[in-house]
């Protein structure tokens, strides 16, 4: 556990380093990005809570999250300091997806990982209109673009995947 815990903090205090070398303008530009994205991931959640996706998934006691594992990326952490959120703790002891908590997920619905928010369960799914599946897609890559636009503000290739 203890390798985990070093490699998560030399991680984040990867990312940190280069966000605080941002000029101020570009800073600025990563806020904006940062916000947006956040209500963008608020809205995908909200398509989903419409079918009341949280009972469905307490019924099934989260099967996909106790699979998923280091779905957080450098771009999920620079939305936190960019906005300024303080982050969670990781259990890495847990065996399970190492930021699923005690009983729910450590990460906010509007910082959750690109995989998180964007993966629906066929319980879900079957629930949704054809009218709101197409736009959850949609959201879905618009979402993909944000990332992108994000990890465009730093090197070629220094911001891409998951954090660990
Ligand atoms: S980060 Fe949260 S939502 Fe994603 S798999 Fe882990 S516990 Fe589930």
């Amino acid at each position: 556990m203890a390798d985990w815990d070093h490699e998560w903090q030399e991680a984040v205090g990867r990312v940190t380093a280069a966000f605080e070398r941002l000029p101020a303008a570009v800073r600025g530009e990563l806020a904006g990005g940062a916000r947006a994205m956040v209500a963008h991931k608020e809205a995908m959640q909200r398509l989903v809570a419409r079918v009341d996706a949280a009972t469905h998934c307490a019924g099934c006691g989260g099967a996909c999250c106790v699979k998923g594992k280091y779905h957080f990326s450098a771009v999920d952490l620079l939305v936190y300091l960019a906005t300024d959120k303080p982050l969670f703790t990781p259990r890495f002891d847990n065996g399970l997806c190492p930021f699923l908590g005690e009983p729910e997920c450590l990460i906010p619905s509007g910082y959750r990982p690109f995989n998180c928010i964007t993966f629906n369960c066929d319980l879900i799914e079957d629930q949704l209109t054809r009218d709101e599946v197409s736009r959850f897609y949609r959201m879905e890559q618009e979402l993909a673009a944000r990332y992108a636009d994000i990890r465009g503000l730093f090197p070629a290739r220094s911001m891409d995947g998951s954090l660990l």
